[in-house]
């Protein structure tokens, strides 16, 4: 039989290795400033273009290399870090494989300019796709410039793959916070498509902190310390009132690396329990310092694992000292370990007084009327419940349920029973009490139809109908918005406000009103007609964070993302019981959408059941 191993091509066995180390502009970013901080610079500049997908560029002040050095740096397995297996053990460098820069050179247009201070001339080497194109003396400042051009141009699929440029930026500037946190040592400079987008002096890390995730994050900080004999914790934890939706905030560094554990995540989570609510996350940015001999680091240079020698202590003394500072700062209640939980008052009670409860009598209600509004409540669930009628109909306003209902496929679903049709006393005729819908669990609504039965998400079915109902008022660009009594002030980072300033225009339209819209700070005096104004800041939290990880679609666009957000944020949720009158509710306006099938994210909405199928059953 005829040989049918061959040797790859170096070009293609270089491209394969660079898959590995290169999966999106935001891994270059890593490698570089990875590379930029171990060569000892002091200040690092980072330019990105159209999310790196056009330019990456990083620029130190550190110290260098010279010209026989720049030209073997872009070979593969060439390190100046490691020279024995024996000093992977003492390791205090990011990097020591050798191979970043030989897999970004495969796969972009490279261009390095170095320097060592000794040298009165520096050198530039520029690569395409492997091939050195050109070597020369330079005159250029102390440091080295790398700029990596055109990534993955030889390798087309891998570009199309990526995602839009919010995503990816989304990870370049995770990539560059992770960096800079454990970095205050070092400036950092970030610019994207030519404005500044981070400007972070050498500072205490305090102050790191607070440039990176705006001003305000100062009064959230509660400073954590904490010294043994296996480790050593410095940091701070937000106080358990500026949890939040998202897991954005939260940094484990482990000897100056960023890492992932979702078991130290666990005990943080424990330290905070009872003092915020569920689903909330509780800021913490915290540097642990172990011996480096007690832990492995994944040598995987994508990875952000660790393992560690004994995990359980760390757990447990982890766990303590946020405890202890959250309770030393006065945030939690008590750490008195003898006393009986069952007690402590519930977080969301703390700051409530007691009311004496008192008989309230109606003179002129009328149990033939029907219901009125009566209140404006500020949770979701109970003014949802006082107006269902009014809140209702204000989101679908000019959804003709019976036009856009013949127009679908939907006309097979027929209810049971029609008691609007019937008149209340119908000659000798029963009166129609049937119950049409159940709810079941408080997470789906059973209606009977002519064929059998239907089952319908509660959730999903609400967020179609919420969906339908912001795009309408979105293009035609009316919309209602209540008036809030005092304006509402919001903070958010830097980066948070560009996304926020982007879809100003959109937000207006669905019924916010911005007074103010300026540096890390707007101004709201009026919010959607649907919108309580306690859940504003989560719902343009949940926003940001959307937009941030959006995956794009065919279809995409802001309008949309819009409002498959706020509805996936002001929709029912699960476990929210539904008096009769709104569970018919729902379903009548789920069936007056124009696709009523699936929810915004394309989930289906409800299934059907014949009858035909249950007979099967009984047989
Ligand atoms: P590694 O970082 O794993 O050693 P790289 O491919 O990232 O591998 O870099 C190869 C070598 O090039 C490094 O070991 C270092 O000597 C040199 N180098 C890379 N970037 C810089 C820089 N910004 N300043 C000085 N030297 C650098
Ligand atoms: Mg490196």
């Amino acid at each position: 039989m005829a040989d049918i191993i061959q040797l790859l091509p170096d070009h293609v066995a270089n491209q394969i290795a660079a898959g590995e180390v290169v999966q999106r502009p935001a891994s270059v970013v890593k490698e570089l400033l990875e590379n930029s901080i171990d060569a000892g610079g002091t200040s690092i500049k980072l330019i990105v273009k159209d999310a790196g997908k056009t330019l990456i560029q990083v620029i130190d002040n550190g110290k260098g290399m010279s010209a026989t050095d720049a030209r073997l740096s872009f070979e593969r397995h060439a390190t100046s870090k490691i020279r024995s297996a024996e000093d992977l053990f003492s390791l205090n460098t990011k990097g020591f494989r050798g191979e970043a820069l030989a897999s970004i050179a495969a796969i972009a247009h490279v261009e390095l300019k170095t320097k060592q201070d000794q040298d009165e001339l520096g050198t530039v080497i520029e690569i395409e796709g492997s091939d050195i194109k050109n070597q020369e003396l330079v005159v250029t400042p102390t440091g080295t410039s790398l700029c990596v051009k055109h990534l993955f141009f030889n390798i087309p699929a891998r570009r199309n793959f990526l995602k839009s440029n919010n995503v990816e930026l989304r990870h370049i500037v995770d990539e560059f916070h992770r960096l800079a946190l454990a970095h205050p040592d070092i400036e950092f400079l970030m610019y994207h498509n030519g404005s500044e987008s981070f400007n972070l002096p050498i500072s205490n890390y305090r102050q790191r902190v607070v440039n990176i995730f705006g001003n305000k994050t100062n009064e959230k900080l509660v400073p954590v310390e904490e010294e043994t004999e296996v480790l050593k914790i410095s940091g701070f934890v937000g106080k358990p009132e500026f949890a939040k939706r998202t897991r954005t905030e939260q940094f484990f560094f482990v000897n100056n690396r960023f890492i992932k554990s979702p078991y130290l995540n666990h005990s943080i989570n424990a330290a905070f329990e009872g003092l915020i609510k569920d689903g909330s996350h509780p800021s913490y940015f915290l540097n642990l310092t172990v011996d480096p001999k007690s832990i492995d680091i994944n040598i995987h240079p994508t990875k952000t694992e660790i393992k560690f020698d004994d995990e359980h202590t760390l757990y447990a003394i982890l766990r303590s000292a946020v405890k202890h500072s959250l309770g030393q700062f006065n945030i939690a209640p008590v750490l008195d370990f003898d006393r009986d939980r069952n007690l402590d008052t519930p977080y969301d009670f703390e700051n409530k007084k007691a009311t004496t409860p008192s008989v309230e009598v109606d003179r002129s209600f009328n149990p033939f009327q029907e219901e009125k509004i009566q209140s404006k409540s500020n949770s979701y669930s109970s003014s949802y419940r006082k107006e269902p009628a009014s809140q209702w109909e204000s989101l679908y306003v000019g959804l003709e349920s019976k036009g856009t209902k013949t127009e679908n496929d939907f006309s097979e679903i027929q209810f049971e029973s029609q008691p609007e049709n019937e008149s209340l006393f119908n000659g000798d005729k029963q009166v129609e009490t049937t119950q049409r819908t159940y709810q079941l669990h408080n997470k789906y609504i059973i209606s009977t139809i002519k064929s059998g039965m239907m089952i319908l998400d509660q959730h999903r079915a609400h967020q179609r109908v919420l969906y339908e109902g912001l795009l309408k008022h979105l293009t035609v660009k009316e919309s209602v918005s209540q008036q809030l009594l005092f304006p509402l002030n919001l903070d958010f980072s830097s980066s948070e406000m560009g996304i926020l300033n982007n879809l100003k225009e959109d937000l207006e339209h669905t019924g916010f009103v911005f007074s103010s819209f300026k540096d890390q700070t707007i101004e709201i005096t009026g919010v959607p007609i649907n919108v309580p104004e306690s859940e504003v800041s989560i719902i343009l939290e949940q926003l940001i964070s959307d937009v941030e990880h959006e995956v794009p679609d065919s279809n995409f666009s802001a309008t949309d993302l819009l409002a498959k957000s706020l509805a996936k944020s002001l929709a029912i949720k699960t476990g929210q019981s539904l008096t009769q009158l709104e569970q018919e509710h729902l379903v009548n306006s789920l069936f007056a959408c124009k696709e009523p099938t699936v929810s915004p994210t394309n989930k289906v909405t409800f299934i059907t059941m014949n009858v035909d199928d249950f007979d099967k059953k009984f047989i």
